[in-house]
């Protein structure tokens, strides 16, 4: 079967968790598998290599640190971090996001891109779009150029993709 196909069969769905009413996506199962991991694999690397002249892949924590470094390592690129507030050292740059319930911070390395870099922001799901939201204002500050957000999972009905303000890739739409 297709590399595609591979990668559906390997993720898995969880009903009320982490709470009543949330049909939970689990990618996990993916990278139990070495033939699924391959699979996803290859689905990335494609991709991106379609896209021409990507200067560097930031990953977003957690589940985009799994995926980012498949891309990079294969197409010779920089993987960059985006984490959550007080996690990375040195000199950083931050901006405020609203959750469902109260808001968060994300933060980046003075340094990590330069202005007029092309990047490809990468996670593993788009539900409503405000994270991918926030990672993306942030790269503008540094002066960078979002190219594309790419996805593992998304979320079709929750339309996140009208919420980010850049192109948007998904592998796989629930
Ligand atoms: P958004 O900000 O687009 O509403 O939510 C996306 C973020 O929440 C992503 O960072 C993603 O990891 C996480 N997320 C929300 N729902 C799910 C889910 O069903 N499965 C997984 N793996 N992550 C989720």
């Amino acid at each position: 079967s297709s590399d595609l196909e591979i990668v559906k069969a390997h993720i898995a769905s969880y009903p009320d968790f982490p709470k009543v009413g949330i049909l939970f996506r689990d990618m996990f199962p993916i990278f139990q598998s070495p033939e699924a991991l391959a699979a996803l694999e290859n689905l990335l690397v494609d991709h991106v290599k379609g896209l021409q002249g990507v200067d560097a892949v930031v990953a977003l924590e957690s589940r985009g640190f799994l995926l980012a470094p498949l891309i990079s390592s294969k197409l010779g690129i920089p993987m960059v971090p985006i984490r959550k507030k007080g996690k990375l050292p040195g000199k950083i740059r931050k901006v405020d996001f609203a959750l469902e319930y109260g808001t968060d911070t994300f933060e980046m390395q003075e340094n990590s891109i330069k202005p007029g870099q092309r990047v490809v922001v990468i996670d593993d799901l788009l539900a409503t779009g405000g994270t991918a939201k926030a990672a993306c204002q942030l790269i503008r500050d540094f002066s960078g150029d979002v190219v594309e957000l790419l996805v593992l999972m998304e979320l079709k009905d929750l339309q996140g993709r009208n919420n980010v303000q850049c192109p948007v890739h998904s592998i796989v739409q629930f």
